[in-house]
């Protein structure tokens, strides 16, 4: 018999791993005996690559201050989806944590959505799964597991690695709260899956029913510990990280955009030797920047953002926007307004990426949609305007943002639309900046 079948039959490691404490005892579903699950076929991760494609159609400028993803020795199948993606030069979180993850060593990253942090786990977690491939696999058995709070968080790093892995083989599925529970049980039951992005509750609960075993978990990442801390996923994490492999057995990755002191404990004792690694906040002369924010209804932003585009005194100018979905959405509706804007965010294939943005520099007068970390590579002389579609999340963002303009000496205009929402982030923000900051109208159109 099969030692993975008589594992399955006799589980008598997980059956200990999830016991619940006191406390949780009421979510202990009626015992059931275990899956039997047949072996399957060696992961499609262990078959070579079947497209023509070779990483030297892949042409990035070696620059001295940055890092291509060409001098990290990923694999060519992870490189031809960084290629589809767009994505030239690591961004500076990726270009600190890669070599460190990538030679296996456990991660403390502190890192804010939009750095590129979601690339930088998700590719070392596939460079490791493409290196190491065990001879049999089994449903139910993930090699990789991704946890998030949220969602919307979990959907879109699922989405990234689906993107990432697109030449691997490697299989990826959502185990999300709320949605689709009898299709996911399916999934786990049938299918051999090499990466699970999960949120806390679900994955719990079908770990408990013996629906999803962890114990062949290589890596394991935690993405925005400190959200979970807020939103109270702690102790379920706890029991979800028990039933994975000791921490000196499998690779951790830990991200967090603060660290409260609980953090600091649970990312110590989550992680083997871990390195850290925080993006120092980049610190750019903005007293060449004018910078006003409005107070505006989320609902008169665009009517607002393309009266100014269409007024006298524009030149170039960038709009930052929080998400992708915001960005292309906004574009597309500032084209229908009669201005001409470009979208340049982490979904436009790289090819166009490189046409837009060669566009935007030989026109004296264009509009460009970004997000955080496409455009941040723009360093573009000429910017007469950034605007701030939304307060950034991070103050850190903010400062990256209004650098775009005000370069080499020129002058530049900085507006943020803040809403009723986003008000309270001005808070935080004059706290980063270390002066106050003064809102007004916006001017009448
Ligand atoms: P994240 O911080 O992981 O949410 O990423 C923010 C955005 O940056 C996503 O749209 C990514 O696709 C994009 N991105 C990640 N890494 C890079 C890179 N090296 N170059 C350009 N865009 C990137």
């Amino acid at each position: 018999m099969p030692i993975g079948l008589i594992k399955r039959l006799f589980p008598a490691k997980e059956k200990a791993q999830v016991t619940p404490v006191a406390e949780e005892a009421s979510r202990q579903p009626p015992a059931q005996p275990p899956q039997k699950k047949p072996p399957k076929k060696p992961t499609p991760a262990a078959k070579p690559a079947a497209v023509q494609w070779h990483v030297s159609q892949f042409t990035v400028a070696p620059q001295a201050d940055k890092t291509r993803f060409h001098d990290l020795n990923i694999d060519e199948r992870i490189m031809h989806g960084i290629y589809d993606l767009g994505f030239e030069y690591a961004s500076p979180i990726q270009a600190e944590s890669l070599p460190i993850t990538l030679a296996g060593h456990d991660i403390i990253g502190k890192a804010q959505t939009g750095t590129g942090k979601t690339a930088a786990f998700l590719i070392t977690v596939m460079q490791k799964l493409l290196t190491t491939t065990p001879s049999e696999r089994y449903a139910s058995e993930p090699r990789a597991l991704i946890v998030a709070p949220t969602r919307e968080l979990a959907m879109q790093i699922a989405q990234d690695a689906k993107g990432l892995s697109k030449y691997t083989g490697l299989s990826v599925m959502t185990v999300l709260g709320g949605m689709d529970y009898e299709k996911q049980r399916q999934q786990l039951n049938n299918e051999v899956i090499d990466i699970v992005v999960a949120t806390p509750g679900r994955l719990l609960d079908f770990l408990m029913q013996k629906v999803v075993f962890l114990d062949q978990v290589e890596m394991l990442v935690i993405d925005e510990a400190d959200r979970m801390l807020d939103m109270g996923f702690i102790p379920d994490l706890k029991r979800i990280i028990r039933a994975t492999p000791e921490k000196n057995l499998r690779q951790t990755q830990l991200f967090s955009a603060t660290y409260p002191f609980d953090v600091i404990a649970l990312s110590e004792s989550w992680t083997h030797k871990p390195r850290q690694v925080e993006i120092e906040p980049e610190s750019v002369a903005t007293d060449t920047v004018e910078q006003k924010f409005y107070i505006i209804q989320e609902t008169e932003k665009d009517q607002v953002l393309a009266a100014i585009l269409k007024s006298d005194g524009m030149g170039r100018a960038i709009i930052f926007a929080n998400r992708r979905d915001t960005t292309r959405d906004l574009a597309a509706r500032l084209n229908r307004m009669g201005l001409d804007a470009m979208l340049l965010s982490g979904e436009v294939a790289q090819q166009k990426r490189t046409a837009t943005l060669e566009r935007f520099k030989r026109l004296d007068k264009t509009i460009l949609v970004a997000t955080d970390v496409a455009g941040r590579g723009i360093h573009v002389d000429g910017v007469s305007h950034v605007f701030n579609y939304n307060l950034p999340d991070d103050p850190e963002d903010y400062v990256h943002r209004i650098g775009r303009t005000g370069r080499a000496g020129a002058d530049g205009t900085a507006i943020t639309f803040v809403d009723e929402y986003e008000a309270y982030g001005l808070l935080d923000l004059e706290k980063y900046l270390g002066k106050k900051i003064r809102t007004e109208q916006p001017p009448q159109i």
